[in-house]
């Protein structure tokens, strides 16, 4: 649930055949903020427009249309896009004609309001829209002042994307597929499935024929993606039994998931993970508070005692899995003694890391209409400090603990710091970075970690 920005000016090709665009075909620029849901609908949304006849532009100020797909789930991803779509709004004035769109959860949340906010917005669609964007954009570049803004953010119960979506983006070694679309939990202070509707399963045969493009592609690992992936239900097939299907295709490696929902952790899906020797031993398990009464007023379907439950069997299972968490601090009626019980929860179950945010009131919710918003954003900040002090800690501690330790990392690209180094990541999605020749992008490499920060390892010779 990270609301950064993910990419700028994101790959729009992919690997089926389409004919090269049109020397004069349209130019579009996409650029995505939010999860890695919004990443994989970001490459969908530019094969659907390849389809269409566009081009892809490399920069936002070299497009007839700029696209930027949007996140919802805090306050602050919205204010980055309204200040991002301010400057666009100047760039559209210095090139008449260029259409902006805004799609995603923060077109679906705010609907026509988004144009409040973000004045030179042309397009506004939600995220079961991308089908009808060809349609969307051509009236819009094709619109003269006096017309009405386009506006699509209806939401779909079947909506899939079946047939649309396909080995695109991703690094050219770890792709996602989108296996599941919206979400039926309505835990009380998340917007999502009011923004991306409710809960529905790509079909199984659809998920493999994804999976098998991006095999046949050449990457090597596959994530699967949804909201509460671990809920995915297609008729009778579970989860788990998708997992062991997708390890079935030939020229994986790896298979992750993510976001899984604690409780869908049933016997079978553990079984899968730990039987299956491409499934990762890697589990994010948002845990977002350490207080029973938190987690009820959140109806996050669980309570403490089952949550660690559900780690002790992940544990029992593979003793060796590495675990990553989310933690909302300074919900609704929070005290110090709740902030207390969630910092000591997270001393007994040691994250190897976490993803940490202060609450912030998201309108729609049950949260909003029913509960006060009432710790302080002072507390609310001391708090998240405290939190992400301990779990620097710990994640210090995890880290320096695999120095010495035997490796298998799989090279992803060149490092982001040093593009003479390459980046890979280990099966407990550690970042590890290693000398070049140490390996070459896609390859599985053994090393032994020489050295350790608490977000990275450093590999030496094999
Ligand atoms: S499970 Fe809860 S927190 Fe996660 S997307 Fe659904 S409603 Fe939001």
């Amino acid at each position: 649930m990270s609301d950064r920005l993910v990419t700028l000016g994101k790959r729009t090709d992919d690997v089926r055949a389409r004919p090269a665009p049109a020397a004069d075909a349209p130019r579009v620029y996409v650029e995505t903020y939010g999860c890695q849901m919004n990443v994989a609908d970001s490459d969908l949304i530019g094969s659907v427009l390849a389809d269409a006849g566009y081009a892809t532009a490399a920069k936002a100020d070299e497009a007839d249309v700029i696209l930027v797909n949007t996140c919802a789930v805090r306050e602050k991803a919205e204010e980055r896009v309204t200040a991002r779509a301010q400057e666009l709004g100047a760039l559209k004035r210095k090139k008449p004609g260029t259409v902006l769109a805004i799609v995603g959860c923060m077109a679906e949340h705010l609907k026509e309001g988004l144009a409040d906010r973000a004045p030179a917005v042309d397009v506004i669609a939600g995220p079961d829209s991308y089908r009808r964007l060809p349609e969307l954009l051509a009236a819009a570049r094709g619109r003269d002042a006096a017309k009405q803004r386009q506006i699509d953010v209806r939401l779909d119960k079947e909506e899939t994307y079946e047939g649309l979506s396909g080995a695109v983006g991703g690094d050219g070694v770890s792709g996602f597929v989108t296996i599941q679309r919206g979400c039926d939990k309505f835990c009380t202070f998340c917007v999502v499935p009011f923004t991306r509707g409710r809960e529905r399963g790509t079909p199984p045969r659809e998920v493999l024929r994804q999976v098998r493009e991006l095999a046949a592609a050449g990457y090597r690992e596959v994530v699967l993606l949804g909201q509460t992936v671990n809920s995915y239900a297609w008729e009778d097939t579970t989860f788990a039994r998708l997992l062991r299907a997708v390890c079935t295709v030939e020229g994986l490696e790896r298979v992750r998931f993510t976001s899984p929902y604690p409780v869908d952790f049933t016997d079978d899906v553990i079984a899968a993970i730990a039987e299956e020797p491409k499934v990762c031993k890697y589990v994010h398990l948002p845990l977002q508070s350490g207080s029973d009464a938190v987690l009820e007023r959140m109806r996050r379907g669980y309570t403490v005692e089952d949550y660690r439950t559900i780690v002790r069997n992940l544990r029992a299972a593979m003793p060796d899995i590495a675990l990553s968490t989310d933690i909302l601090t300074g919900f609704s009626g929070e005290t110090d003694e709740d902030h207390a019980m969630t910092l000591q929860l997270m001393r007994e179950l040691r994250f190897d890391s976490a993803f940490m945010f202060a609450y912030s009131e998201r309108d729609l919710t049950y949260a909003a209409k029913k509960l006060p918003d009432d710790v302080p954003e002072a507390v609310k900040q001391k708090r998240l400090a405290e939190i992400i002090a301990l779990q620097e800690k710990v994640s210090a501690e995890v880290f320096a603990a695999q120095v010495g330790k035997r490796e298998r990392v799989l090279v992803h690209g060149p490092s982001k710091r040093d593009p003479a180094q390459l980046m890979g990541r280990t099966d407990g999605f550690k970042t590890v970075i290693l000398p070049t020749g140490l390996g070459a992008v896609g390859e599985l490499v053994d090393v032994t970690i020489a050295r350790a920060t608490m977000a990275t390892l450093f590999g030496a010779t094999p």
